[in-house]
């Protein structure tokens, strides 16, 4: 009889412990930040990206990578970085990614939903000239695909949960528009031309891309009729690393050329939660 309260009393105890124990650093505390199960010391050591220099890929220093030669065509908008990819943020992203920790699921949602709202705030300033109405409404989110291979082994596609917890927490549709049909092995151990060549083939667009799109499409067009302004359709492409921007680019680059054939106009804005 005596058994099951003092389980009870036991459960209590452990699941009161592992709800004052930071993410993170592991510390015991009383002291939560903002951010789902992190202590407020570490909340303060998220190294967030601030004052943007390189308007295209986001830099925080000056960029010497998007005035090259070969990035002059660029199928994105721009590229903006929740955080820069430091020792902690890369453990932090490990966790999640390589060892399925999924207490840092919401955590590093809420650090992409923070650099979603510095984008909203950013670009809101673009405005129409006729109807002062904001250009920049985020009409699908997507993401960066993985191969069938690494979503076995993982189990999940990382970028597409960032994807789709930005999608959720802002009520905005999410699509699966690209497949990456061969797996181009790991990144790391290539030069960045070979990186550049193997990425340009690596993804396609979903077969379904124009269908999935559909009413998405119409409803450009028909804001397009009413406001006599050009829009484009704007799709907001989610990664959760920056490092030299060529995935983004190629992603991008199948998406607008697939678009393109018909007629549709794609204005890609790319948001990864950590750079390099
Ligand atoms: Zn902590
Ligand atoms: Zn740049």
């Amino acid at each position: 009889m005596g058994m099951i309260p003092r389980t009870r009393l036991f459960l209590n105890w452990l699941f009161h412990r592992q709800s004052q124990t930071c993410v993170a650093c592991g510390t015991l505390t009383g002291h939560f930040s903002e951010f789902t199960g992190l202590c407020t010391h570490c909340s303060t050591q998220i190294p967030w990206v601030y004052n943007i220099r390189c308007a295209h890929c986001g830099r925080p220093t000056s960029c010497l990578d998007c005035v090259r030669p070969d990035r002059l065509v660029r199928y994105y908008v721009c590229n903006r970085s929740a955080t820069s990819y430091t020792p902690m943020m890369k453990e932090w992203i490990g966790q999640f990614k390589y060892r399925g920790n999924e207490k840092f699921g919401p955590l590093l949602g809420e650090i992409m939903n923070r650099a979603y709202q510095a984008m909203r705030h950013e670009f809101a300033g673009h405005k129409c000239n006729r109807f002062k109405q904001s250009l920049w409404d985020v009409d699908i989110v997507t993401c960066v695909p993985v191969s069938e291979k690494r979503l076995t082994e993982r189990g999940f596609n990382q970028a597409e949960i960032l994807a789709e917890e930005i999608a959720k927490r802002n009520k905005l549709p999410f699509l699966p528009l690209l497949v990456r049909p061969q797996d181009t092995g790991k990144q790391s151990f290539k030069s960045k031309n070979e990186r550049m060549n193997t990425m340009n083939n690596a993804f396609s667009v979903h077969p379904n891309m124009m269908n999935l799109m559909k009413s998405f499409i119409l409803k450009v067009e028909s804001r397009r009729a009413t406001e006599e302004c050009t829009h484009s359709v704007t799709i907001l492409l989610v990664d959760d690393i920056y490092t030299t921007g060529s995935t983004l680019q190629a992603c991008a680059r199948v998406l607008r050329e697939k678009a393109l054939e018909r007629g549709v106009h794609l204005a890609i804005f790319c948001l990864t939660l950590a750079r390099s």
